[in-house]
């Protein structure tokens, strides 16, 4: 017979959902749990967005030493090492990692190391790595167990040729070839990071354009980068299976063009935010093998690992959620209400596993939702502002609605445009790709969504998740005064074009 814990409020998953719902519930004086079976600041810390941000910003600075010479800096010699680089990334992770246990600690949460399952509506078993299980019994939970990378069929992750995100970025040497299934968000910014380090890259995409889901307008300058950057790119094709290199060590892979209609351009899951975007498909693998003669127009690609980045799925299974009485929705993801309410009332989901964007920021809002919440308060998910950055060269951020989401939803749009080529600090950066484009309505010039591609744009964007999140409208951007000389003022700017009278663009 197990003696339960009881614990008022249990988190299961210790990611930037899970940590953030805890301090949260801590901080509004519940007596908190959280358990955790593998390490606290879950994928995004460990495994995703700060690991990647750490190794794509390191070949951002290793590839432009290369590229200083207009500038009259003339770096000779310079050369990479890769391990160094990967010890470098990894004090970073466990920096923040750190910080996460120091400021649970410090707010009162008890944090469980092991692996929970729901016995009940009420209580979870969880499972302690060296042996031995615990009973906790909660009078509320929020689940947050995030989400995992979806495999493609005839591709199972070996950690060594076909890898995972996580495989990709612990990587102990430079793969001098490397290919990318799935042109989403993760995949293109591994790839532009590898690229940038020295390897050969090749992104297949199923659907016919990069970042399925974003604005085509944003994405096109950043397909004109990676083909400066010898980055190979194949839209449209439909991965069929891969076999070894013949008289080689390498991954040969197989590719078709997808006639259109057929699942090209059928968008991400997710939309803007949904990792991976669209799935490129494959038949399976291993039916390859002596399968009769190639069809006249498959294509072929050697490399010395692949990287699949075709979405994620979320952790839901294993998990005991129909002991719990928790639903999923159509499409395997919790279903919750606009208080993340589950189907059981005292059960909450958040992040990941939940609809939406699968992004760390999102999971983070709703870990403070949940809490707040189940403490009383009158507390709610507003999804109008979210923003979407992608970390690619040069970054594409976006937030709100796109102009065809806003004359979708009834909207007469109004779209104003400054270039960063027109922007001085845009040009002292030596960067003078991409443009701001903000959507508002033609009428009452409320804004309703933002598209940034250029430098920066991730941080650009959080002035008009801001303005949004406000209901500001164009004047109100514009009347901002911006400092000067920033590539904010390319903000301000393309608020004044959307009225008619930027300055600096004719
Ligand atoms: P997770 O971070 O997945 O955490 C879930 C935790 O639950 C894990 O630690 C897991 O071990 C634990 N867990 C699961 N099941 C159990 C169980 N039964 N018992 C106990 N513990 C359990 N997002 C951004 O916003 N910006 C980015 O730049 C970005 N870059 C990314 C780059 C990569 C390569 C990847 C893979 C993802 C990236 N993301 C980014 C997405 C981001 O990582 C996720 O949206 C975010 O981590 C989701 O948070 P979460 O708390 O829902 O789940």
């Amino acid at each position: 017979g197990e003696v339960a814990t009881e614990t008022e409020v249990l988190v299961i998953g210790g990611g930037p959902g899970g940590y953030v719902a805890a301090i949260r519930a801590a901080q509004l004086g519940k007596d908190v749990t959280l358990v955790e079976k593998d390490r606290l600041g879950g994928v995004c810390l460990n495994v995703g967005c700060i690991p990647s941000k750490a190794l794509i910003d390191a070949a951002k600075a290793y590839h432009r030493l290369s590229r200083e010479a207009e500038r009259g800096i003339v770096v000779e010699g310079a050369r990479l090492d890769f391990s160094r680089l990967q010890g470098w990334k990894q004090s970073v992770v466990q920096r923040l990692t750190g910080g996460v246990e120091q400021l649970l600690k410090g707010n009162g949460v008890t944090v469980v190391k092991g692996r929970a399952t729901f016995t009940g509506p009420n209580q979870v078993l969880v499972e302690n790595p060296g042996g031995g299980n615990e009973v906790y019994r909660f009078k509320h939970c929020i689940l947050a167990t995030g989400s995992r990378p979806v495999e493609l069929p005839g591709f199972a992750f070996d950690g060594v040729r076909i890898l995972d995100s996580t495989d990709a970025l612990a990587l102990d040497h430079l793969p001098l070839r490397l290919v990318v299934i799935g042109g989403g968000y993760i995949g293109l910014e591994l790839g532009t990071a590898f690229a940038k380090l020295g390897s050969e890259v090749t992104v297949l995409e199923l659907a016919d354009q990069l970042l399925p889901g974003t604005d085509p307008e944003l994405v096109q300058v950043v397909a004109r980068r990676l083909r400066q950057l010898g980055v190979k790119v194949h839209t449209g094709v439909r991965v069929l299976g891969w076999e070894q290199e013949p008289g080689g060590e390498g991954v040969r892979v197989v590719f078709r063009p997808e006639p259109r209609g057929e699942g090209a351009g059928s968008s991400g899951a997710g939309g803007a935010g949904g990792p991976g975007g669209g799935a490129a498909g494959a038949r399976a693998g291993a039916a390859r093998a002596g399968a009769g003669a190639p069809a006249a127009d498959e294509q072929a690609v050697v490399a010395d690992a692949v990287l699949v980045s075709v979405g994620r799925r979320p952790n839901t299974d294993g998990l005991g959620l129909e002991l719990a009485g928790v639903q999923l929705d159509e499409r395997g993801r919790v279903k919750v209400d606009a208080q993340l309410r589950t189907t059981q009332p005292h059960i909450f989901a958040i992040g990941d596993i939940a609809p939406g964007p699968m992004l760390a920021h999102k999971a983070s809002r709703e870990g403070i939702v949940a809490a707040e919440v189940l403490a009383g308060l009158p507390s709610a998910a507003d999804y109008v502002a979210v923003p979407a950055p992608v970390f690619t060269d040069p970054e594409i951020a976006t937030v709100g609605l796109t102009e065809a989401q806003a004359r979708q939803q009834g909207y007469e749009p109004v779209v104003g445009r400054f270039p960063y080529a027109a922007n001085g600090r845009a040009l002292t950066l030596g960067e003078r790709d991409g443009f701001v484009k903000l959507v508002a309505d033609r009428e009452t010039k409320v804004l309703l969504g933002a598209g940034i591609v250029g430098p920066e744009a991730s941080d650009l964007v959080a002035e008009l998740a801001l303005a949004i999140e406000m209901g500001a409208t164009l004047e109100d951007v514009a009347l901002t005064i911006h400092a000067h000389p920033t590539l904010s003022e390319a903000v301000m700017e393309a608020a004044e074009a959307g009225l008619g009278h930027a300055i600096h663009v004719l």
